[in-house]
């Protein structure tokens, strides 16, 4: 039965929508990377937030080129975080595009080789994911120097009107970003839009928000005050590496309740970095 849930997961076509008029989720099995940019407006330019799973290039670059046209590059990846689900393409992509990839400077040992995150802990809770996260990757990848540092003043290259937050917890360098015209907000692992540690959540995407997945979170009193940080900013459209997007009440009504009883709703009872 568990093994069939995850074979469900595992065996679904990356998929696509459209959030706003200038964001698209494309949806792999396990996690989300969204285009940034609206053909129309800003000569096209567009930006790959996230590079999905392994052996997805392909799926990104049709569903990209699709929208921008042919042979179409981004002017530049933005990073989240580094962890596996969100670079697995990564590599596969730069051998195509000539782009330069950003994540905040304290993520960026991750992503150079000078550190491995911690291994995931199985221990956190009794979902299946968290179970079978062992099996996941936690060694650095290497960018070596196609990645830098997002600008320090807060800007982030070719999503103008756009601003990155250090959201540190689930790792030392994670960011959202966030575009106070409209309000929309993309969480990254900061907070997820559904279970991540259970294999039913993942597979039915039951909207419910939840804290970052809880297998690889570090640190969880930093979590914490990241996830009230963004409460804060009363964001109107919300949408997760993890889950389906979110607005309105629904939205409003469910952060604030991740914020105000964080420690019982997102932290582990136990756990090796609780
Ligand atoms: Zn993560
Ligand atoms: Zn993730």
């Amino acid at each position: 039965m568990q093994e069939n849930i995850l074979q469900q997961i595992t065996q679904k076509p990356m998929g696509y929508q459209q959030v706003i008029p200038d964001v698209v989720l494309l949806e792999f099995p396990l996690v989300n990377a969204f285009i940034v940019g609206n053909p129309k407006i800003n000569n096209g330019e567009w930006v790959l937030i996230g590079a999905g799973m392994a052996h997805t290039a392909k799926d990104v670059i049709q569903a990209a080129e699709g929208r921008f046209g042919e042979g179409n590059q981004p002017k530049s990846i933005i990073l989240t975080h580094g962890h596996f689900d969100h670079v697995g393409a990564i590599m596969e992509l730069l051998s195509q595009w000539n782009v330069p990839v950003y994540a905040h400077e304290l993520e960026l040992p991750y992503l150079t080789g000078a550190m491995d995150y911690p291994p995931a802990d199985p221990t956190v809770n009794e979902g299946l994911i968290a179970k079978i996260s062992p099996t996941f990757p936690n060694k650095s990848i290497n960018l070596g120097n196609r990645v830098q540092p997002l600008p320090a003043d807060g800007s982030v290259p070719w999503m103008p009107g756009w601003r990155w937050i250090h959201t540190p917890g689930h790792s030392p360098g994670h960011v959202a970003l966030y575009r106070e015209s409209d309000k929309v907000l993309i969480a990254g692992d900061a907070f997820t839009t559904l279970k991540q540690d259970s294999a039913e959540s993942v597979l039915t995407k039951k909207k419910e928000i939840s804290g970052p997945p809880a297998y690889f979170t570090m640190d969880w009193e930093a979590a914490e005050k990241s996830v009230k940080a963004l409460k804060d900013l009363n964001t109107q459209i919300a949408v997760s590496s993890h889950g389906l997007p979110m607005k309105g009440n629904e939205l409003t009504e469910q952060l604030a309740n991740l914020a105000n009883n964080f420690a019982s709703v997102a932290v582990p009872e136990h756990g090796k970095y609780v």
